[in-house]
């Protein structure tokens, strides 16, 4: 059959799904222009590498792929429950935390009910929910020239968008792509307006980079509301996106739902081993987070000097505005073996995202803008 046959018969939302655009790998890139000095900004990995813990006790492990692993990631959960200081009931894991988003979605939207969530936030978000044939209700932003927030949630605009049929909301705090966060006092204000029998999911993918001390711990409301669900990865700052391993944490009466259509074996037994030892790995978080905010400091001034201008991010990426379509400051930069991301499809056509990387890739990537713009 044709595909487009084959999306008359697909389930509702389907044939309007625009799938997610990842970074380009670095293989494909070398490959298609002959380059062998590429560098990759367009995913937000942690430039250090892997956690040295996570990636020796990984190794240890692999002699035992035969085996599957642990279905209810049990060690993992009993880590993840002593490092947070909650019980380990409270947790599910996911083959990286797109995979617990997912569930929600699954397990909470249908055709006729609708999720909301902000312009310009996780691209993931639209999918999920159209994948389940639900409708998206998108929140406008703040306003590009906000004094302290442009481009960040509205959470007025958000509640707005909240009506009856409302099942699930989502926020990233830091959002990706734009790096805008949400003060303690505003979020909370925000959840207790919030219907008790509308799921808030409250993505936490960054929260390690930001070091503001009015920056919330979502994990701290999980006892107060029922219908939070809080995300965590191990993907961006551990350093372990190639391994697929992250988390919910909510009450168990919410997670008994959600768990459900937890697939079997999700988790891989290098990715329980990995992330248990991630947990461990403070100076490696340390020295990310040090890397971070020099590259950060670089990368700012860097775009300064070039007359560009950034949202102001607190996590470990910036989106940079330029004159002309990002999209082909995007193919310029790719050229010259520098892969960032475009955002167009975020609304942000004249932007691009671009991760801070290690000193090098930093200095790399400006020369490259120079040479460009
Ligand atoms: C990267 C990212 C995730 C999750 O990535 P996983 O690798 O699936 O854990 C979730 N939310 C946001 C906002 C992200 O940027």
């Amino acid at each position: 059959m044709k595909e487009t046959t084959w999306l008359e018969k697909a389930a509702p939302g389907i044939a309007d799904l625009h799938p997610y655009i990842p970074g380009k790998p670095i293989e494909e890139l070398e490959r298609e222009l002959g380059l062998v000095e590429t560098i990759k900004l367009a995913s937000n990995e942690n430039p250090l590498g892997p956690s040295p813990l996570a990636w020796s006790q990984a190794q240890m492990v692999v002699g035992d792929v035969n085996l599957y692993p642990d279905d209810s990631g049990f060690r993992l959960r009993n880590c993840l429950a002593e490092f947070h200081a909650i019980s380990p009931d409270a947790f599910i894991l996911g083959a990286g935390s797109s995979d617990v988003l997912n569930m929600v979605a699954r397990a909470f939207l249908s055709p006729g009910v609708n999720a909301v969530f902000s312009a310009h936030s996780f691209a993931m978000y639209a999918i999920y929910t159209q994948a389940c044939g639900a409708t998206a209700k998108v929140a406008d932003p703040l306003p590009a020239d906000h004094a302290e927030m442009p481009y960040g949630h509205d959470l007025d605009a958000m509640l707005a968008q909240v009506d009856e049929n409302t099942r699930v909301i989502f926020i990233a705090n830091p959002n990706n792509p734009t790096g805008t966060w949400l003060q303690r006092d505003e979020l909370k204000r925000f959840l207790d307006r919030i219907p008790a029998d509308v799921v808030v999911v409250l993505d936490e993918a960054y929260t390690q980079y930001v070091e503001d001390e009015r920056f919330p711990d979502g994990i701290e409301w999980i006892a107060d509301y029922p219908n939070l669900i809080v995300t965590r990865t191990f993907s961006k700052i551990y350093g372990l996106a190639g391994l697929r391993v992250g988390y919910g944490i909510a009450s168990p009466d919410l997670l008994g739902v959600i768990g459900r259509l937890r697939a079997p074996f999700n988790v891989s037994l290098p990715a329980l081993a990995a992330a248990e030892k991630a947990l461990e790995d403070v100076e490696f978080l340390k020295q990310s987070i040090l890397t971070n905010s020099e590259g950060m400091q670089q990368l700012e001034a860097g775009f300064d000097a070039l007359g560009l201008k950034t949202i102001p991010s607190v996590g470990n990426f910036l989106c940079v505005e330029f004159e002309r379509p990002g999209g082909e400051v995007y193919d310029a930069l790719l050229n010259k073996g520098v892969i960032v991301r475009p955002v167009a499809n975020y609304q942000l056509p004249n932007h691009l995202r671009i991760t801070i990387g290690s000193r090098n890739e930093n200095e790399v990537l400006l020369e490259a803008l120079r040479e460009v713009l």
